[in-house]
């Protein structure tokens, strides 16, 4: 009798904890389908569980790099042909293998990025995890060719960790830069926000990329199919308190867009990045893509439209 009573109520507990699982594997589905349903049609076969360097913050592991780097809206435009969509740890980006380079690359900066791992000695590293009979950009396809290579995600935004900095070398978070864009406007800014999201303590969403003419040069001569020359490049800085989200971006949060010219020139290394601040509609009318589209539609009208 008394053994029956246990045996019962190990059954019950049994049925219990089996619902329970039942009911967390239903939500797990649930999320699945929810990341599915948002993300774009093409996706990056390195997911958050296959990749090994997942070594960032936050504590909590997100369900895809996307929700961490790109919460306000991954970019979408009218054509998902030349977006081949990538997720890292550090960051995530859009490919477009005609150019051979990124249509965005979008992360998140706080003061928890930065650490004290050194810059990292040697060649840039080829991004093997881009698919089958999709070029392959090397450093050495910027060698010679008067360009930069361009870190979209700075260097020294990721230094937290060997595998942290080592990403931000992969050449598929490179442009090419003029070294008097690269080493001057573009780094006035870089450093700006190192101010804001280690001195102000501010919860920064980053989404930077080039804008090209219909036809453009390529690097080193070589006609279409390695890496084209965009005619200037952009930058989106959200910025919020440390520790907020989409759910806190109100019609008074504070957006920099800045769009720069692919120049040279003593003037304009030392020109600063006030001078090419512009809105985010711009960048919409000259990119194609629609940025933030998870903040709501008015609250993106505002915030899109004005100038910092
Ligand atoms: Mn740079
Ligand atoms: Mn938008």
């Amino acid at each position: 009798m008394f053994q029956n009573k246990i045996l019962r109520n190990l059954l019950i507990v049994a049925v219990i904890v089996g619902v329970y699982f039942l009911i967390q594997s239903q939500n797990k589905k649930e999320d699945v389908a929810t990341t599915a349903k948002t993300s774009p049609p093409v996706r990056s076969e390195e997911t958050p569980a296959e990749s090994k360097s997942a070594t960032s913050k936050p504590a909590t592991r997100p369900s895809t790099y996307f929700d961490l780097h790109a919460p306000l809206g991954v970019p979408k435009d009218s054509d998902p042909s030349d977006d081949y969509l990538m997720e890292k740890p550090q960051y995530v980006l859009s490919y477009n293998n005609a150019r051979g380079g990124a249509n965005w690359v979008a992360w998140n900066l706080n003061d928890s990025w930065f650490g004290t791992v050194e810059r990292r000695q040697g060649q840039f590293i080829t991004d093997t995890s881009l698919p089958e009979g999709y070029q392959r950009i090397t450093h050495d396809d910027y060698t010679g060719s008067g360009f930069d290579r361009g870190h979209m995600v700075r260097s020294e935004e990721r230094t937290r960790t060997r595998e942290d900095n080592d990403a931000t070398f992969l050449m598929t978070n490179i442009l090419p830069q003029y070294h008097d864009l690269n080493a001057g406007p573009w780094l006035s800014l870089e450093e700006y926000c190192e101010v804001l999201a280690r001195k102000k303590n501010k919860e920064l969403y980053i989404i930077a990329g080039g804008i090209y003419d219909k036809n453009p040069d390529y690097l080193n001569g070589k006609g279409k199919g390695r890496v084209a020359i965009p005619k200037s490049t952009w930058k989106i800085v959200v910025v919020l308190e440390r520790g907020q989200g989409l759910k806190d971006v109100t019609k008074d949060t504070r957006v920099i867009a800045v769009n720069m010219p692919n120049a040279q020139g003593k003037e304009f290394k030392k020109s600063g990045w006030r001078k090419y601040l512009t809105t985010v509609d711009e960048l919409e009318r000259l990119t194609g893509y629609d940025f933030l589209s998870n903040v709501p539609a008015d609250i993106q009208a505002v915030i899109e439209s004005k100038t910092d």
